[in-house]
């Protein structure tokens, strides 16, 4: 019989009772270090103080009222991300993929508002992850996604990342804009380089094209900047985020400019829960956190202590590891060995990771991990690569036997 909760996820047989920090402690007492942040998305850490002193005060005074009235908690959330970005104004929705599904109806808009309601197509990357949604799956391309949800949502066309040629070769009259991820997180933590970005820039000038940026995963001070697309000195048209924004709590957000948003008239775009006094409260908490002096520079030195860390395990064990790959606290760790076998060493020994395609262990750590914590996690995987070795070697088949 089917389980009442429903079985579409392969879920670990773990269940926690509470976190500290980038400790999570199970139901039976045992601890892990965790290295996935329920994927990118405690970016403050388990039981945070600050974190959950605001949304404690908030939920006793007021969680919801819509829409229909102002909230301040969201004007000052607001002000406070435009402050800190290329953006003049903020939408708040409750997930990524929502994130995405209003930019990129904020990028259609746009263009129809503006004389160009033939510009419908927005050119996306393989390999990109967008969603679950109707559209976002169809932005994301992957048919493994698509595979019984019927017919595709028409307008997204995909090329190669780091491609420059290829973008250009399918920008038409009916193209509005583009969409990329700074580092791609789910298909193997492949990031577009600077000059790459660089070009979307200029080609979307040159063709009157927006350059929309998801960082839904990399964005919130994940890549050590408070979003990713600083590390490539450009500016984007609109910016999608969520995971790590408000610690834990659903939120997503859409942040982009004056000449986007003028045609997002009221009653053109909403949405029931977003931007509540409690997620804006729980996600001003975590602003506090990630624009107080140094805390970004501390992020780049976790980052850099993990790096160096996580290249000597690559030199140490290059039977199980080839390479490491990734921005800021969004690592990825190019396996030899099967991914699944090294996630479960590790997770022998004590610490939670994240898979991603091409065969990469993701590591997400809190951004306010420690230093100590950094040591234990290069320890563990010290000890859980050896594990695979022995693993591999108990089940290798004997070669060449007559
Ligand atoms: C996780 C993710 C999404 C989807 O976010 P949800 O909150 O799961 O809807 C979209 N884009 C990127 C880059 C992501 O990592």
């Amino acid at each position: 019989m089917i389980p009442a909760l429903m079985p579409n996820y392969n879920r670990a047989d773990l269940a926690f009772e509470r976190g500290e920090g980038a400790w999570l402690y199970t139901v039976d007492g045992r601890r892990f270090l965790d290295f996935g942040s329920g994927i990118a998305t405690s970016s403050v850490g388990h039981n945070n103080p600050h974190l959950v002193d605001a949304i404690t005060q908030q939920a006793q005074r007021v969680m919801h009222v819509s829409n229909l009235y102002r909230v301040p908690q969201a004007e000052r959330l607001a002000a406070r991300l435009v402050a800190n970005s290329f953006a003049d104004t903020a939408f708040f929705c409750n997930s990524g993929a929502e994130a995405n599904e209003g930019m990129i109806k904020m990028i259609r808009r746009a263009q129809a508002k503006s004389g160009h309601p033939e510009r419908t197509r927005i050119i996306c990357f393989n390999g990109a992850f967008h969603g679950r949604t109707l559209a976002t799956l169809s932005a994301t391309g992957n048919p493994k996604y698509l595979d019984g949800f019927g017919p595709r949502v028409e307008g997204f066309d995909h090329v190669p990342l780091n491609n420059m040629n290829a973008v250009r070769d399918v920008i038409t009259a009916e193209t509005a804009g583009i969409m990329v991820e700074p580092v791609q997180g789910e298909s193997g933590i492949n990031a577009a380089t600077p000059r790459f970005m660089q070009e979307l820039r200029a080609a979307c000038d040159e063709y009157g094209l927006f350059l929309g940026v998801d960082e839904v995963q990399s964005g919130m001070g994940r890549s050590g900047r408070l979003f990713a697309y600083e590390w490539s000195d450009i500016t984007p048209d609109i910016l999608s985020t969520a995971k790590g924004i408000a610690g834990g709590f659903p939120m997503g957000a859409v942040l982009t400019t004056e000449t986007i948003a003028r045609h997002m008239t009221p009653g053109s775009h909403g949405t029931t829960f977003g931007g509540s006094p409690l997620a804006c409260a729980a996600a001003n908490a975590v602003l506090d956190i990630l624009l107080a002096p140094g805390f970004l520079a501390d992020v780049r030195d976790r980052a850099a202590q993990l790096d160096a860390g996580f290249d000597r395990l690559v030199a140490t064990h290059p039977d199980i590891f080839t390479g490491r790959r990734g921005l800021g606290l969004l690592i990825g760790l190019k396996c030899k060995a099967d991914v699944a076998t090294v996630q479960n060493a590790a997770l022998a020994e004590g610490m939670l990771s994240v898979t991603a395609g091409d065969n990469v262990l993701r590591m997400l750590p809190p951004l306010t991990v420690t230093e100590a914590d950094c040591t234990d996690a290069l320890s563990m995987l010290d000890r859980a690569a050896q594990r695979v070795r022995a693993h591999l070697a108990a089940t290798a088949k004997p070669e060449n036997v007559a």
